[in-house]
């Protein structure tokens, strides 16, 4: 039910920027977890108009997963912050809570938190009261370090059965383009994986815990942004 509250939403508040107006009715059973398809529709029938409005810029998201973690995260703030970009986080709950400060800094910087579990959990291999148990000890430490629950998740591997899934009180999130970065750490290959597939409304899946991620990361930056790219939280891609 949120789900689909926010994707009318979502479809409102795009339609209401760029004064297009779009019967989006065959689209209702639209969800978020599906981002391609979010996507596709949204590039099909928005983003061709928007660009006779002229300067629209083209929004995308980066999602990092894993983290946070102390020998990377850091730095990808820094590098974040010096290009004034602002990038989703979905942590690890027992990370969260080893590194505090690390997880605050996330927030005060703008950055949005998102939930992936206490400890990487398959959630497709575990009890529904299991799952249930991760993401709410998750959200608990989240919410001790930062003052706000996460609203937003992505199960590990992208996995979740659809029953889990309709359970859940958080939007669901995937990606649309994933560089294998945990496989390949090899910056270059990461970094044309993904500005070769690149178009707006995409989402982004890197990790914060690996060093060639992180350099992959601001160097994806500095190439979309003189494309015209304008690098948004996972809500406001949705939302905004
Ligand atoms: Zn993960």
């Amino acid at each position: 039910m949120i789900r689909c509250l926010c994707t009318i939403l979502y479809f409102f508040c795009i339609l209401n920027l760029t004064g297009v107006s779009l019967d989006f009715q065959v689209k209702e059973k639209m969800h978020y977890n599906n981002a391609q398809e979010v996507k596709e529709v949204v590039s099909e029938h928005v983003s061709g108009e928007m660009s006779e409005y002229g300067d629209v810029p083209k929004k995308i998201a980066l999602t990092f997963d894993d983290g946070p973690n102390v020998a990377c995260t850091g730095r990808l703030l820094d590098g974040l912050k010096k290009r004034n970009v602002r990038a989703t986080f979905f942590v690890i709950g027992k990370n969260a809570k080893k590194n505090p400060k690390l997880t605050k800094r996330i927030y005060e910087e703008g950055h949005m938190i998102g939930n992936h579990t206490y400890t990487h959990i398959d959630m497709s291999k575990v009890s529904e009261g299991k799952a249930g148990k991760e993401l709410k000890k998750t959200s608990r430490t989240v919410h001790a370090i930062t003052g706000e629950y996460p609203q937003y998740m992505r199960p590990p591997y992208g996995v979740c059965s659809q029953k889990l899934e309709e359970s859940l009180d958080m939007i669901l999130v995937r990606w649309t383009i994933d560089p294998l970065d945990w496989k390949t750490e090899n910056t270059n290959e990461i970094v044309k994986k993904v500005v070769t597939k690149a178009e707006e409304n995409d989402i982004i899946l890197l990790h914060d815990c690996y060093k060639s991620s992180v350099d992959a990361a601001l160097k994806i930056i500095d190439i979309l942004q003189k494309k015209g790219y304008e690098f948004v939280t996972v809500d406001e891609l949705f939302l905004d």
